[in-house]
């Protein structure tokens, strides 16, 4: 008989009756008893998980915008409609999992942002669901065809927040989905008898449901459906939409309710002062109707919040401020060879400038850098004994003008 010495202390296994044989301190383990092990140990992991991570992290609107302040630059409008909104709806999650009959049923908000490209929408969102640690995904509306036409069917979106949420559906069902480009889907024209279209109206109606809070077969795959593809079920009822457009010319509907207000309501103070360098902030659900969305989806759709253009001072502060700014980023880089970057003032100004000048928004701003600074980026790591680097003025327009930016500018 083998010598306890030369068996698994778990099974009793002979060292011959394994492949392997793992000596301890006062035993052995075979192969075949670490395998177990590890399963049991991912099983007791992922219920352990489960019984002690909250759903989600929530914290009050105070300090919900305080979190977005660290990512996002100004905006605050916007921020505080989103904190507020956000926090209600996963009180409302936490306070459906406690309802009793009779209860009163808190219903669910969902958002849309109105605001030029790259004023920070998506980033908005993503910042609210990384805050929350719930999953999050994108999706563009001009992508999405109403069932049986080419393209994306509306429950494609679906399958990337399971996709995302790594196939936990009671992660994605907390999930929160932003949905970008939805002026795009708008009805052409204001008569909705005789302007109906298919790509436009289809889709909002398609949305209607998923938006409102049902249970959606989802092919988990994305893409088509098949029949032979097993569908996944999931309930819509606590997913928190966000949906983002520019709506182009929206000020106009804006400015002509606001006019025939009044007209109508001479004495009302209100309206006197209105400021006309910046319609948008009156915007109402009334006016993402006269836009070309469908009642119904304005409806499903009650917080309407909108973002300013970024100005000179906006997109200078978008530079450094941020936590993951992009000037932080360098640095961080460069530190990472241990050269210590400093950009200068008027460099960092220039690149504003050029932001503006080739009318690129924040979008811009990395493109500009990422030209500016990649023969630094070539080759300072390997000059050993560069230990600083001074980003000044006149080097960033030197490098600036080498930039196929640069050139498009002279063409
Ligand atoms: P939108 O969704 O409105 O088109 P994004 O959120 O995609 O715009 O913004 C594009 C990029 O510009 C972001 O990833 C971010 O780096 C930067 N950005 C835009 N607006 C802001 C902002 N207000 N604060 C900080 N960064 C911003």
């Amino acid at each position: 008989m083998a010598k306890p010495a030369d068996r698994c202390s778990f099974c009793g296994r002979s060292r011959r009756e394994t492949k392997l044989l793992i000596a301890g301190l006062q035993g052995h383990i075979c192969d075949s008893c670490v395998l177990q092990a590890q399963i049991i140990l991912q099983e007791e992991l992922a219920t352990v998980k489960k019984k002690d991570i909250p759903d989600f992290i929530l914290l009050k609107p105070i300090e919900i915008k305080k979190y977005l302040d660290q990512f996002v630059i100004g905006q605050d409008e916007a921020k505080k409609i989103i904190a507020v909104a956000v926090y209600n709806h996963y009180k409302r999650l936490s306070h459906a999992k406690n309802t009793k009959e009779g209860d009163v049923e808190i219903e669910k908000s969902n958002i849309v942002v109105v605001g030029e490209t790259g004023t920070g929408k998506t980033l908005l969102a993503r910042t609210v669901a990384k805050m929350l640690n719930v999953p999050f995904c994108i999706a563009d509306a001009t992508a999405l065809t109403e069932a049986g036409y080419v393209g994306e069917d509306v429950e494609s979106i679906l399958a990337r927040l399971l996709q995302v949420a790594d196939y936990d559906v009671a992660a994605a069902e907390r999930g929160i989905v932003f949905i970008d480009e939805i002026d795009k889907i708008a009805r052409k024209g204001d008569n909705p008898s005789i302007t109906r279209d298919v790509s436009g109206e289809g889709v909002q109606q398609a949305l209607l449901k998923m938006l409102e809070g049902s249970i959606v077969n989802v092919p988990p795959q994305g893409g088509r459906k098949h029949p032979e593809q097993k569908m996944i079920q999931i309930n819509t009822q606590n997913i928190l939409f966000i949906t983002g457009g520019a709506f182009d010319g929206i000020e106009k509907k804006i400015s002509n309710r606001l006019q025939t207000n009044k007209i109508g309501y001479k004495t009302d103070r209100k309206h006197e002062t209105l400021d006309k360098d910046n319609i948008l902030q009156y915007i109402t659900p009334v006016d993402l109707k006269a836009f070309g969305l469908i009642p119904e989806l304005v409806g499903r759709l009650p917080i309407v919040t909108f973002m300013h253009t970024l100005d000179r001072a906006t997109l200078r502060r978008i530079l450094t401020e941020p936590k993951n700014s992009l000037i932080r980023q360098y640095t961080k880089l460069f530190e990472l060879d241990n050269i210590k970057v400093v950009f200068e003032e008027d460099a960092l100004n220039f690149i504003v400038e050029k932001a503006i000048e080739f009318k690129l928004g924040a979008r811009g701003l990395r493109s500009i850098i990422e030209g500016i600074m990649n023969d630094a980026m070539f080759e300072l790591p390997s000059k050993t004994g560069t230990k600083s680097f001074r980003v000044t003025a006149a080097f960033v327009e030197t490098q600036f003008g080498k930039t196929s930016m640069a050139r498009l500018k002279v063409a």
